[in-house]
Order: structure tokens, then C-alpha cells, then sequence
């Protein structure tokens, strides 16, 4: 036998073992799902499959990274390397990028991210006049989004009744226009949004039988993991690319479905036997993950739900220990909680900080956890949140490098045409985009003719100069890599030398925040291309990259001995030896909004399930007696979700009570003295200024420079010399390489951070 399938049981090995036809595997968490999903491919490239015709669809990039680690390990070979595996979203951009010119999309086109598309929309509203109080962004985008994900189009959508007397209800009746201008000015701009990756894939194969044919041909095989969680889009999807070779392999688990806001339907499982003859079905009912303990819980929870497939979930593991339940005064006491706890296990059972995971229901739930964590000095991650990528000075960057990959993207031509300022005033870029939308033709195109638009003098000159610089980025395009070009833009735009000059703190944290773009640019063109298939280091490549990383994928630093922080929804799929489920308060989990219907409700207690079964040796459960939301002091009862845990397995532990006596002294509100008796929170301006930069939610520094900083000259350095970076702390130079424009030194950081790529012109280093 294999030595992969030695180690698996029986259920597993079937599963592993079957090759020809579809194979449906439904078993609860823990199970090995996913395990057995990574084996099979194997298998299947042991046994003769071609890596190029396995198709592998995850729901993070980066689980589809370690999968293909995996599955080299047990090959022993790096052919995984030609395997299609990645997110629905990764891997059909791929696919969009050969076949996006038969829609009549231009190859490189651009993709939207949520908030690029808000913004269309609300230049749209604002175009026809509405009031973008009632006709908000952010609900029309997830109104638009989910008719894409259920395959509505906008005429479609207005000749729904059922649709429009919905909007009609909502006072909201020109919905369907707004869908229909968003769809045409994303057209016009040559922009694919998340959802469009998945709608146009469906078109492209509904409307093309050789793309089809050609696409069914290639992925003989084809697997799914967290297949609940999949909706009406890519499940059509899937059905037309299996039809031909109806090798379909899906595994998921509908007790941990928690996307059906974003559409994502159970029904998909449901209906799996009936879509196919001869459906394997293999369940597997041993979890490999939890302590007894734990396990119990979850199931004990979980069949508080009235909608769910039977099935049963045992363990050998030990009982392990009890699931401790602890209550606190307000959210601060929650994390201070949280930050002794992991501090005491650390000491007590030799935990590393990596082993534990902070669960919480919404985002804004992280602050009072990353503020005792700091006070701590204990270093951790945000998972998701305002995301690296999300950050303005970021986004300035990124809008020049995706207008010089797409000039007909107007969104990004007028993020930056006056950014820096360089006297494009507002009124003419009103006359510009006024006759765009007038001709029909994009921004770009009008700026080739300013006199045409009545613009003229300084205006026109400025006008002209714009134009002629990013024609000159594009000209680099041809030869430069992604890093060549996006250093051209830093220097010649003025966008770095902008920065710099801003000596605020906020200032800085900026400058340094481009400095780190640039070195991922510059990482990512050294890197050796994973997709296998071309060494494609251009712009238009890394800009794709990035654009569709997860939120669960925006932590690239696994191997650092961290804490997450995360929500439950980025946790899927994934597993720690230590989880604290927190805020588990009515109102908040269950949330507020889904206390009215038996679907919702259900849905919010699937993901408590989720929570549980993260945890694979201890488990906290905890709960604030009052928490500051939107501005109020608001006091709540704990989650009935808590009711639900078996008293047998309960420990309650009301330590962070006892923050109590000490908050009470201090009189005021039960946070207003922390621990060590520094007064910080009791200043409003200081405190503000410690929440923003807990939203960069950088790891806690290991090495903080003293006083002011002041770089030495980059020519100064030498190969051999220990040199002090502002941000990474001391290090030793290793290389050197460049001329004086472009010189970039390798150093090897102490501290933990490892050997990086700096470019000196750019850097604050000092030679100690
Ligand atoms: P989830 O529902 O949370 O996605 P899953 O069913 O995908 O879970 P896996 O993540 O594949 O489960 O496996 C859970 C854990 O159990 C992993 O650490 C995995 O390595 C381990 N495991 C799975 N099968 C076995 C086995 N046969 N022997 C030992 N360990 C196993
Ligand atoms: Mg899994």
C-alpha cells in the first residue's frame, strides 16, 4: 500500500481510492475532509492522472498553497506545480485572462474590488441625481451582487416582478437602472468586479460551445472543498464543466454553511445526488481534531438545528478538558481576560503564542483584544479587517499601476489625476467626464484632445503632461517587470517624494507602508511563479494577485509566532490548539438582525459550530455584561447560544469579574483603569490616537528605535556592515546591487524578521 493511505481509515481510503464519477463525501468538522481531498489528488497523479487536468477549487488561496505543498511532499516531485488549483475567483481571472476578448473585455482588464465598485455606484447615483442616503453603496452593491451570484443580468432583473416589487417596497424602484449603468460603465472601463468572475464565466460557457468544449476537455477531474458553501453562479458553473467527464468531487459539511448572505445555498449539496447517476456517497464520522470535550459540545449545539442532514461525529481523542465559561464586566475586561489567560498557558502548559486564535462575530469586536494584547506585549495578527491593500496611500499606488495596465479604467484615472496635485482642477475633471459619458468613450480618450473639452492654457498643458507620462509607463510595460515599472511610478509621479515630505507620525507610517508595497512588488517578481504554467512577472500579473487575496489569504506570515485575531467567518476550514469564542452576547452573536427568522437564526448557530470546532485541545467561551457599540454603553444578556452547552462540560470562571473591584475604584465606567495604572484611556485624544494605529495592526514591535532617526547615506553601505532599519530593527547587510538611483541592499533582520530586500533610497537605515 501507498504510504499516504496508510494512516487513513477506511471511509477515508474509499473515498481516496475512487476515482471515475462523482463522489460526494458530507461529514462534520474535523473529519479530514479537506485531508482526504489533498490525498485524492494525489492519488490521482499516482495513478497516472495528468496534473494539468485536475481542477481543485478551495476557499483561500492560500489553503490551496498548502495543498499543493502537501501533495508535492507525499509525490515527492513538484509536478502538483501544474495542477489548476485556487479560489472560484483566482482561478476563473486565470481563465478570463485567455478568454475575456470573446465578451468583448480587453485581456488585461481590470478587477474591481468591493470597494472600487462602490464607488462606481455612487458616481452613478449621483449622476442621475438620487439621494445617496436612501440610495446607499453599500446596500445597491449587495443587491447587485447577489443577482450576479444567482445569474440575474440587469434585464433580467427589471422584468422580475418579483424583484422589482421588492424594490418597489423598499422605495427603491430605480435599483434596476442603477444595475444596468453600473454594468455598462464597467464594461466601458474594461472592469470585471468580484462577482463578474463568476457571471461571465457562466456567460463565456453558455455562449461559447468550443470555450466550453475546450475547458470540459481540460478538467477531466474536478474537486471542491467547503461545498456548502458554494452559490447558484458557481455551482452552474461546475455542472457545465463536469458534464462531459462527470468527475465531480465535492466535500463539505452543511452544519457549517455560513455564507448564505453572500447567496451561497445548502441546496447545492441537497441536490448533488439527484444531478448525477451513480452518486458515491462517503461519509466520515471520526474527528480527528477535538478533545472529546469539545467535540460533545459541538454536537450537542449543533442539533439545536431543525434543518440539517443526520449525521454522527465520535472521537478517540482524550476527554480533555472542560469548556470554560467566562464572564467579564465590559468588552475591555473580555480582552484583558483573553491576554492574561494566554499569558498564564503559556507559562503553565508551553503554548506558543501561535497556537491560539481569538474567534469574534464582527470586526470592530478586535479593538479592546489588540489593545490588551499590546499592553501585554504579546504579538498578534489581524486577520481581515481594513486590509493592507484597503489603505489610501496604498490605493494611490495601486490605481497608477492598474491605469497604466488599463487606461479605459476611469475609476483609477481620476483617483490620480490630480494626485499629486498638478493642476488638473475639479471643474476639468467634471468637463471630462461629462463628455465621456456624452460620447460614449472612455476619460482616457477625451484627455487626448483637452482643447476639444474647451480646456486650455495651463490646464491643457498639465492635461498634456499627464498624458504623456503614462504613456511612458506603458512604454516600460513591454520590457520592465511588475517591480521596474512600479519604481518608475514611485520616482516619476512625485506620489513617493509626496509622502516624504509629510513628517507626521501618520506621515511616516504611510511612506513606510509604500516602502513595504514596493518590496512585496519586488519579492513577488523573484519569487518562482506557482501557477506553473508561465513565469509571468508583469504588472498586470502581480496586480491580479493581489487583487483577489481573501481575507483569510492577507496574513502571509504563518510560520511567526503570533496570536490571530480573526472572524469566524475567515476561520473556516481552519484549526488551533486554543480558541477563545468571544463576544457571545444577544444582539451581538446571534446578531441582532438575525433574531426574526428560523433561517437566520440557524445560520448564526452554524457558526458558533464553526467556533467549537476550531478549537482542537481548549476552548473559552466568553461573554460582557456591557460593551461600548456605535458610540453607547450598551448592556447585554449572554447568548442563548451559550444555554445550549451542556452543563457537564462547563467550567465557569468569572476571574474577569474580578476586574470589577479594581474598575470600580477608579469610579466612572468599569474600564476606565486599566491594570498596569497607566491613565491612557482616560485621555480621549490619546486614546484615539492608540485605536488608529491599532487599525495598522501591526504585530507588537520587537524593537522600538529611540529618538529621532536619521538615515545615513545609501552609498555609505557596505556589504558586511550591521545597519539599523526604522521599522525591522538591526540588522547585517548581505548583498548589494544597483547603481545610486536604485541601489537595493538584502539584509539579514535579527528579532524574527528575517531577510529582506530594502531598497536604500527609499529606506531610513543607519549604519551602527
Ligand atoms: P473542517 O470541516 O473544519 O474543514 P475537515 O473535515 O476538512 O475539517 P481536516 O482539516 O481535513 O478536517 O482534518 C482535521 C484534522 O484531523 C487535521 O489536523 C488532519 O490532519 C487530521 N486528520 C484527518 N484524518 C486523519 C487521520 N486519518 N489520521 C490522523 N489525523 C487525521
Ligand atoms: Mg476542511
Amino acid at each position: 500500500m501507498q504510504e499516504y493511505l496508510k494512516g487513513l481509515n477506511d471511509q477515508q481510503k474509499e473515498a481516496v481510492e475512487h476515482i471515475n464519477g462523482p463522489l460526494m463525501i458530507v461529514a462534520g468538522a474535523g473529519s479530514g475532509k479537506t485531508k482526504v481531498l489533498t490525498t485524492r489528488i494525489a492519488h490521482l497523479m499516482n495513478r497516472g492522472v495528468d496534473a494539468f487536468n485536475i481542477l481543485a477549487l478551495t476557499f483561500t488561496n492560500k489553503a490551496a498553497a498548502e495543498m499543493k505543498e502537501r501533495i508535492e511532499k507525499i509525490l515527492g516531485s513538484s509536478e502538483a506545480r501544474n495542477l489548476y488549483i485556487g479560489t472560484f475567483h483566482s482561478v476563473f481571472a486565470k481563465i478570463m485572462r485567455a478568454e475575456a476578448n470573446k465578451l468583448g473585455y480587453p485581456s488585461n482588464f481590470t478587477i474591481y474590488d468591493t470597494d472600487d465598485a462602490k464607488g462606481v455606484i455612487r458616481d452613478i447615483v449621483k449622476d442621475m441625481n438620487l439621494d445617496d442616503k436612501h440610495y446607499k453603496p453599500a446596500f445597491i452593491y449587495n443587491r447587485i451582487s447577489a443577482a450576479k451570484n444567482s445569474l440575474i443580468d440587469p434585464v433580467r432583473y427589471k422584468l422580475d416582478p418579483h424583484i422589482t416589487s421588492e424594490d418597489a417596497k423598499s422605495s427603491r424602484p430605480l435599483l434596476g437602472d442603477i444595475y444596468d449603468a453600473y454594468a455598462k460603465r464597467c464594461f466601458r472601463n474594461g472592469a470585471m468586479d468580484f462577482d463578474d468572475l463568476l457571471f461571465k464565466m457562466y456567460v463565456l460557457l453558455v455562449n461559447f460551445p468550443d470555450v466550453l468544449a475546450k475547458y470540459q476537455h481540460r478538467f477531466k477531474y474536478i474537486l471542491i472543498d467547503e461545498y456548502q458553501d458554494t452559490n447558484e453562479a458557481q455551482y452552474q458553473i461546475i455542472k457545465l464543466l463536469g458534464a462531459v467527464h462527470e468527475n465531480i468531487c465535492v466535500v463539505g459539511d452543511d452544519a457549517q454553511s455560513i455564507y448564505s448572505f453572500r447567496g451561497a445555498t445548502v441546496k447545492n449539496i441537497l441536490q448533488f445526488q439527484d444531478d448525477y447517476d451513480d452518486v458515491k456517497v462517503v461519509k466520515l464520522e471520526q474527528n480527528y481534531r477535538s478533545t472529546q470535550s469539545i467535540l460533545n459540545v459541538a454536537n450537542k449545539v449543533i442539533a439545536n438545528n431543525k434543518n440539517q442532514i443526520e449525521k454522527s461525529l465520535w472521537t478517540s481523542n482524550d476527554l480533555g478538558e472542560k469548556i470554560t465559561l467566562v464572564r467579564t464586566l465590559t468588552d475591555n475586561d473580555e480582552g484583558r481576560f483573553v491576554a492574561d489567560a494566554i499569558t498564564e498557558q503559556k507559562l503553565r502548559n508551553h503554548y506558543h503564542n501561535k497556537d491560539f486564535v481569538v474567534l469574534y462575530r464582527t470586526n470592530a469586536q478586535s479593538r479592546s483584544f489588540e489593545e490588551s494584547l499590546r499592553r501585554m506585549n504579546i504579538p498578534y495578527r489581524l486577520v481581515g479587517g481594513v486590509s493592507f491593500y484597503q489603505r489610501k496611500e496604498i490605493k494611490d499606488y495601486l490605481a497608477y499601476l492598474r491605469l497604466i495596465v488599463n487606461q479605459q479604467d476611469e475609476e483609477n484615472l481620476k483617483r490620480i489625476i490630480n494626485y499629486p496635485a498638478r493642476g488638473i482642477g475639479k471643474t476639468s475633471i467634471e468637463r471630462i467626464q461629462i463628455a465621456a459619458n456624452q460620447y460614449d468613450k472612455t476619460m482616457w480618450e477625451m484627455l487626448q484632445f483637452p482643447d476639444m473639452l474647451g480646456i486650455k492654457g495651463a490646464g491643457a498643458s498639465a492635461i498634456e503632461n499627464f498624458v504623456v507620462m503614462i504613456k511612458s509607463f506603458q512604454v516600460m510595460l513591454e520590457k520592465g517587470n511588475a517591480y521596474e515599472v512600479a519604481f518608475a511610478v514611485g520616482k516619476h509621479t512625485g506620489l513617493v517624494q509626496e509622502l516624504y515630505n509629510d513628517k507626521s507620525v501618520e506621515g511616516l507610517a504611510r511612506y513606510e507602508n509604500v516602502q513595504e508595497l514596493l518590496n512585496s512588488i519586488k519579492e513577488f517578481t523573484e519569487t518562482p511563479d506557482e501557477e506553473g504554467e508561465l513565469l509571468d512577472k508583469s504588472l498586470g500579473s502581480y496586480l491580479q494577485q493581489i487583487t483577489l487575496l481573501t481575507d483569510a489569504d492577507n496574513n502571509n506570515d504563518e510560520d511567526q509566532d503570533v496570536v490571530k485575531l480573526m472572524t469566524i467567518h475567515a476561520a473556516k476550514g481552519l484549526e488551533f490548539p486554543c480558541v477563545f469564542a468571544v463576544g457571545l452576547e444577544e444582539n451581538l452573536f446571534p446578531s441582532a438582525m438575525s433574531m426574526y427568522s428560523r433561517e437566520d437564526l440557524e445560520e448564526e448557530r452554524r457558526l458558533f459550530y464553526v467556533v467549537i470546532t476550531r478549537a482542537k485541545s481548549r476552548l473559552w467561551v466568553t461573554y460582557a455584561n456591557s460593551r461600548y457599540r456605535f458610540g453607547q454603553l450598551v448592556q447585554n444578556d449572554p447568548s442563548r447560544f451559550v444555554d445550549e452547552i451542556p452543563e457537564e462540560y462547563l467550567e465557569r470562571n468569572f476571574t474577569g469579574a474580578s476586574h470589577k473591584a479594581q474598575s470600580q475604584i477608579g469610579g466612572g465606567f468599569g474600564n476606565s483603569i486599566p491594570k498596569n495604572g497607566n491613565a491612557f484611556e482616560k485621555t480621549p485624544s490619546l486614546k484615539k490616537l492608540a485605536e488608529k494605529i491599532q487599525q495598522k495592526s501591526a504585530p507588537v514591535p520587537q524593537h522600538k528605535p529611540s529618538g529621532d532617526f536619521i538615515a545615513d547615506d545609501p552609498m555609505a553601505m557596505e556589504v558586511g556592515m550591521e545597519v539599523e532599519h526604522q521599522k525591522f530593527g538591526f540588522g547585517k547587510i548581505l548583498t548589494l546591487e544597483g547603481g545610486a538611483n536604485n541601489r537595493i541592499a538584502a539584509i539579514e533582520f535579527k528579532d524574527g524578521h528575517g531577510q529582506k530586500k530594502i531598497m536604500l533610497n527609499y529606506a531610513k537605515l543607519r549604519i551602527v
